[in-house]
């Protein structure tokens, strides 16, 4: 599949069209932003681990009936993905509380849910993503009611299946965000990517974190980090 013009480019990603309308080329950078662009770097061969983990874990998904929008991996660092209308949500997956959750609600990082929460932010840097309520989402006219009730189901059966497949790796899924779209047919399935940039991913016997984290917090050891989940991953795919 050919490359065309550039369409869309993001912090971590540029979007290429191809000859195809209804497919997209995705490719991933090594640039890092956090806090809303504030902070700005660069994570040497993370574009290769995300494009590799997000298809990898897409893949799963779909198998077990989560339509995403994977269609097939081009390269090291490219992914053909089906084209979709993004839906201007943030879908944020808690199952531990960390980040913006434990400080707007004053919840020591690291306390434990009886089960998993859901909460969704309004896709738009200029306003800084703010949380919002489904009630908020209808009227904007970010979603319909259908379409939120099938991403709510899409997003915690997402958790059920990464929450066990992390697990058997010795991970511990904290929380993650996703981003849905619709095909041209109206359809919603999972979009974006999945990987350590967009998940928090502690290492399930040390608490270690394995993830984007690190970067934001200046913890070092960033690459390594990144390395280190997508060889857990391996290491489970090749039993
Ligand atoms: N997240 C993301 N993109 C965003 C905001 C959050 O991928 O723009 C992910 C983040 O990596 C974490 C989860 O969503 O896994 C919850 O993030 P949180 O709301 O705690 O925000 P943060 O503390 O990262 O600002």
């Amino acid at each position: 599949m050919e490359k065309r013009e550039m369409l869309y480019e993001g912090k971590a990603k540029r979007v290429y069209a191809t000859e195809d309308p209804e497919l997209l080329i995705v490719s991933y950078k090594d640039d890092a932003t956090a806090f809303n662009g504030l902070k700005k770097g660069t994570i040497a061969g993370k574009g290769v681990i995300n494009n590799e983990m997000s298809n990898r874990l897409m893949q799963r998904l779909e198998k077990a009936g989560v339509p995403t929008h994977f269609v097939e991996e081009l390269s090291e660092r490219e992914t053909l993905v089906k084209r979709v209308q993004i839906v201007p949500l943030e879908v944020i997956i808690r199952n531990i509380a960390a980040g913006s959750f434990s400080k707007r609600y004053g919840v020591e990082e690291g306390v434990v849910f009886s089960q998993p929460t859901i909460e969704f932010s309004y896709k738009n840097d200029e306003l800084g993503d703010p949380l919002l309520n489904t009630s908020h989402a209808l009227a904007l006219g970010l979603a319909t009611q259908e379409e939120i009730d099938t991403i709510r189901r899409l997003a915690f059966q997402t958790n059920d299946l990464l929450r066990a497949f992390w697990s058997s790796c010795g991970v511990t899924l904290v929380d993650f965000k996703l981003e849905f779209g619709r095909l041209s047919d109206g359809t919603v399935i999972l979009a974006d990517e999945i990987s350590p940039d967009t998940c928090r991913l502690w290492d399930a016997a040390t608490g270690e974190k394995l993830d984007k984290d690190r970067f934001r917090r200046d913890l070092g050891g960033v690459e390594d980090a990144y390395a280190e989940v997508m060889r857990r991953l391996m290491e489970h795919e090749d039993c």
